[in-house]
């Protein structure tokens, strides 16, 4: 990563009153009104965030209408008034809420429409529709576990789709099982969907959070429940439905705070994911910066090098290094920031490999979790070195 690069923080996953079931989960918030324009004013001035999109279903519950006009003009007109360079980024955006499978779509520029899954039902229709319109577009699939509409990994677009969702209000898809897997009794899990699948049919996409709270608030706020038990209320409590650690908020490594410029950073994969709040990390695989691919050298063959560095506002509890799926030894943190290395030892052929989605070659990736004090989460995107089989 060279040295000017910085990290952004951003909520780029939010609905304001223009979706259905906006304060449906109650705690319609005082001094809120909901709007696109609230939602830009409310991520930027109170969850500190330094960009965002509001990303509004495209259609209703039931699929049988669409957007209201007046409502995309809302969110057009919001996106462009808040739009700052070097302040805070707003994009332009919508939710592409298709049975197929959810994706948010995140403009690069203001002049572009609203596609509806009414209308452009498949992903297909819907990158044929982006080529025309925005090709420099970004497609985020979330809640990609969700049991009905879980991600179809063979429709995955590697120039539209570089990032996926693995945290939002419903929970952690990073792998079936994990402890904050989304609520069974709210939205069941389909095992198919989560990330761990999608890396394991050799595809290649970085890590992001976001928000999905449909209360128009931005930012990873977690409603200022007492968390210090919320693995037993998680646990226990079914009314819970929302996850506990709070919404997903996405990093971003970029050169300048400009649409342009995290845009790049997305599609380098030069992301983190985080629940409820910023937890800053930053790995190197020999050189190899977060979200990148590279042939492994001769030497690594026989040995990698990892450096992490992790910082948030609260105690660390536990770095890990994640290879191919598996959980490498955890190391325990002391403090609010921490550093590891790990020598990656055991030579590559005798690593079970991963296969690239074309068959033709074998490589392995490792990404880091950190786990804070207070049990939210973060996760760096995957760095992938690649061999002959
Ligand atoms: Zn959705
Ligand atoms: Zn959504």
């Amino acid at each position: 990563m060279s040295a000017e690069m910085k990290l952004f923080w951003g909520d780029p996953h939010i609905h304001s009153t223009a979706s259905w079931r906006c304060f449906e989960f109650g705690n319609e918030p005082d001094g809120y009104d909901g709007s696109p324009a609230d939602c830009y004013r409310y991520a930027r001035d109170e969850a500190q965030m330094d960009f965002a999109a509001v990303t509004d279903h495209d259609c209703g519950l039931a699929q049988n209408f669409d957007m209201k006009p007046q409502d995309w003009e809302a969110i057009c007109a919001a996106a462009l008034d808040y739009n700052d360079s070097g302040r805070f980024v707003a994009f332009l955006g919508f939710e592409w809420s298709s049975k197929g499978g959810h994706r948010h779509v995140i403009y690069s520029h203001d002049d572009a429409p609203i596609l509806p899954c009414s209308e452009y039902v498949t992903p297909p229709d819907l990158w044929a529709q982006l080529e025309q319109h925005d090709s420099q577009a970004l497609v985020i699939p979330h809640h990609i576990a969700r049991h009905g509409m879980p991600n179809q990994w063979e429709y995955h677009n590697p120039k539209f789709e570089p990032v996926v969702e693995i945290c939002s209000i419903w929970g952690c898809y990073e792998f079936a099982g994990n402890p904050f897997e989304c609520d069974p009794n709210w939205a069941p899990s389909d095992a198919r969907g989560f990330a761990r699948e999608g890396l394991g049919c050799g595809l290649r996409f970085g890590f992001i959070g976001g928000g999905d709270v449909h209360d128009g608030r931005a930012g990873g706020h977690v409603l200022g429940w007492d968390i210090s038990d919320l693995k037993e209320r998680w646990a226990n409590n079914r009314q819970l439905k929302r996850n506990p650690l709070g919404c997903g908020i996405a990093g971003v490594y970029a050169t300048e705070l400009t649409r342009e410029a995290l845009l790049e950073g997305f599609r380098a994969r030069r992301t983190l994911a985080a629940t409820g709040l910023k937890t800053a990390i930053k790995m190197d695989l020999d050189g190899l910066f977060i979200g990148a691919q590279a042939q492994a050298t001769e030497q690594q063959y026989l040995r990698r090098v990892i450096t992490v560095e992790a910082e948030a506002n609260c105690p660390l509890r536990k770095i890990e290094i994640v290879r191919n799926g598996l959980t490498l030894t955890p190391y325990p943190c002391s403090g609010n920031s921490d550093n590891v290395e790990y020598v990656d030892e055991q030579p590559l052929t005798e690593v079970v490999p991963q296969i690239s989605a074309d068959g033709e070659f074998a490589s392995v990736y490792y990404y880091v979790r950190v786990t804070r004090e207070d049990f939210r989460m973060a996760w760096t995107s995957p760095v992938w070195l690649d061999f002959p089989l």
